[in-house]
């Protein structure tokens, strides 16, 4: 018998509906701040996430998903920046507006040892705003995601906030911990030492306690920022006091990949466990220009499904539909139930049956697991009449109807068809 890959997931009926719940929630807002959906493909070159993650991280030293081709070497996408950074050079998308708000939901692959919270494939929700490296844009990106965070009800999360300065004040960061680190070489784990010649920012982000408590000693502040940089911070901070946005400074948050600078931000939520991130974003304001497009400012951030599936209250609700349930008693009524049925869907009434022999109390039992809210019933006598029996499932109501008055009785006395389908 085959399995599933450790670290994937089966999203079974009954929890895609709380992924519907999501999607639709994070649609309605992005559509409020009026950003475009944008889809970019699964593969891409892998040299695109070498170059702008940067070769000395981690995803690009041991996470990638490769996949070696005769002519070139492609990768499962292990986030979605980078594929959209490439999207909007390629398509000339600076040239359509002054810039450009973009979301995007879909899978993303890294290959990391499964824990709880942490997938080979998972999900990302996130956003891009390319074209602009105004603060008021990191102020809005950070609101953004804690209104997505109230439409899906999820409490008790915290941001914190962190400023790495420009590309300067970044290296100086680098100096700074170089300095205030090399002492304590000896007591990093064997990773941390790694990383110290490699990519040090990345030390920052290092779980075990014996790299945190030097780290801690570290005593980084802002000293590396320059003016510029240090004005842009202050307008985010303001600008986020302002709207009453709760956050925590926090000088120790760096996110490790390359392209990173100014605002840094992640959404912590306590009841995630080790992996407490719901979310993450910052600047990356070379990026573009690295990759070959115009010179412009830009900012995201995504949320992982998973893990807000982890903190949303999951108590199973109805299936969305107004089922209207068809129990066809004899082969003579099957034959009218196949035509019913096409006449009930054309006219937005979603319906079903099970084409089985069944008696009628079992077919009501089925209907019932169904959470039909409806139940119509076709046998011999009715289709002599020209009727039907019409039960509601709630009251349990039952009253027999004309067949052809059946679809404007549904949707004038029951209103079954209010609702559309999840996501329409
Ligand atoms: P990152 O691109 O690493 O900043 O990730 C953004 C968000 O994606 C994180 O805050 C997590 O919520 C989620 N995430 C990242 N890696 C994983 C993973 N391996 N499994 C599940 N969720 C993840």
């Amino acid at each position: 018998m085959f399995k599933r890959i450790p670290g994937t997931k089966d999203i079974l009926p009954e929890e895609a509906l709380t992924w519907q719940k999501i999607e639709e929630a994070s649609r309605k807002i992005f559509f409020l701040y009026n950003y475009r959906e944008i889809r970019t493909p699964i593969l891409e070159q892998a040299n695109l996430f070498n170059r702008t993650l940067g070769e000395n991280t981690e995803i690009v030293q041991k996470q990638m998903f490769l996949i070696p081709h005769a002519e070139d070497c492609y990768a499962l996408r292990p986030e979605g920046t980078a594929s959209i950074a490439r999207a909007y050079i390629e398509n000339n998308l600076d040239k359509t507006s002054v810039f450009l708000k973009l979301y995007y939901l879909g899978p993303m692959f890294r290959f990391e040892r499964p824990q709880k919270g942490r997938m080979r494939q998972f999900h990302h929700l996130g956003c891009e705003v390319i074209g602009t490296e105004e603060a008021y844009i990191d102020i809005e990106i950070i609101c953004l995601a804690g209104v997505i965070l109230e439409e899906l009800g999820i409490k008790g999360y915290q941001f914190e906030l962190n400023t790495l300065g420009c590309s300067k004040d970044k290296n100086g960061l680098k100096e700074l911990l170089n300095d205030r680190l090399k002492d304590n070489l000896q007591h990093f784990c064997p990773e941390c030492k790694v990383r110290f010649n490699r990519n040090i920012l990345r030390i920052l982000d290092c779980k075990k306690k014996a790299c945190q408590e030097i780290i801690a000693k570290s005593d980084i502040s802002h000293t590396h920022l320059c003016p510029e940089c240090k004005a842009h911070f202050h307008l985010v901070r303001e600008g986020l006091n302002s709207l009453g946005i709760k956050y925590r400074i926090n000088p120790y948050l760096v996110r490790g990949l390359d392209y990173y600078n100014r605002t840094v931000f992640e959404i912590k939520h306590p009841g995630l466990g080790a992996q407490d991130a719901l979310g993450a974003g910052g600047r990356y304001d070379q990026l573009i220009h690295e990759l070959g497009g115009p010179v412009t400012g830009a900012m995201g951030f995504a949320f992982g499904i998973e893990r807000l599936l982890l903190v949303m209250n999951n108590t199973p609700t109805d299936n969305g539909k107004d089922l209207v349930y068809v129990i066809a008693l004899g082969e003579q009524a099957k034959k009218e139930t196949l035509k019913l049925l096409v006449n009930l869907r054309k006219s937005g009434i979603c319906a079903d049956t099970d084409y089985t022999s069944r008696s009628l109390k079992a077919s009501l039992r089925g209907a019932g697991n169904l959470q039909a809210k409806y139940v119509v019933i076709i046998g011999e006598d009715e289709l002599k009449k020209g009727t039907l029996t019409l039960k509601n499932m709630l009251s349990g109501e039952q009253k027999e109807i004309k067949a052809t008055d059946l679809i404007q009785t549904l949707k004038t006395d029951i209103k079954c068809c209010a609702r559309t389908p999840a996501g329409n």
